[in-house]
């Protein structure tokens, strides 16, 4: 089981050291389950100090597939690891939204970020029209193949987030059976690592989502930036790894 924190643009060097050392003293007795989390780029070296020697591992919000060059705004998988880094989400939703990522994109930031040994996260999800189109499995078939494509024999590094657009900080959750049926389609069309399911995971839901069979651990937006909630989920993901 892994639970993963996007904190998005949130949380400077300052908050996450705070938030860091507060954490920690809540972890104990949690040995079953892996624990990510994700700050802003300016905020990596301050958690990685933070949490240095602990089970808690960093990975960034985004990943350049080259190593260097003239790619303004970006930051390579070598350069993160030279600050301690364990590895890297791609193709958020709000990076394909907003940022232009594509499917194409973000399978190259995930066979880079992977070749050189850092953990990713892939997030692979489908809209509220496509959703009512009855375009989810077409949908997520495209975004795990490209993925597929890049990396066709991925190790247990590679985890695929299975995040429905519709769900993300929107407070809408989708249902444990839909969770799980998503999580089965993407098993059977790519053989990655864990499978996260993300979208709105709270304390209050942890519990049912985490339950399902094929749903290997969460990927928690606005519930990680609150260190009371987000150790609330990964205590519950510690429990049922235990049951
Ligand atoms: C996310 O951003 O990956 C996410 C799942 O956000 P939230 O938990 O806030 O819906």
């Amino acid at each position: 089981m892994l639970i993963a924190g996007n904190w998005k643009m949130h949380k400077g060097p300052g908050q996450t050291a705070e938030f860091c050392r507060a954490f920690l003293g809540e972890l104990e007795d949690i040995g079953e389950v892996d624990i990510v989390v994700s700050p802003p780029f300016t905020s990596l070296q301050a958690a990685v100090e933070a949490l240095d020697g602990s089970a808690v591992a960093v990975y960034a919000q985004n990943v350049h597939w080259e190593r260097e060059g003239a790619y303004t705004g970006e930051i390579s998988a070598e350069m993160l690891q030279a600050h301690g880094v364990a590895g890297a989400i791609v193709g958020h939703s709000e990076r394909r939204q907003y940022f232009g990522e594509t499917d194409e994109t973000t399978a190259r930031r995930a066979y880079a970020a992977s070749e050189a040994g850092l953990g990713v996260i892939a997030c692979v999800g489908e809209t509220l029209e496509e959703r009512e189109a009855g375009e989810t499995e077409a949908v997520l078939r495209r975004q795990v193949e490209a993925i597929a494509a890049a990396i066709p024999s991925p190790d247990s590094a590679l985890r695929i987030a299975y995040e429905p657009v519709w769900a993300i900080g929107t407070g809408k959750t989708a249902t444990p059976e839909t969770a799980q049926e998503a999580h089965a389609f993407i098993r059977s069309v790519y053989p990655a690592g864990q499978i996260l399911y993300g979208g709105s995971v709270k304390p209050d839901n942890a519990e049912e989502l985490l339950a399902q069979p094929g749903v290997d651990g969460a990927l928690v937006g606005g519930a990680s930036l609150d260190v009371e909630s987000f150790s609330t989920i990964c205590r519950t993901a510690a429990r049922l790894s235990r049951s």
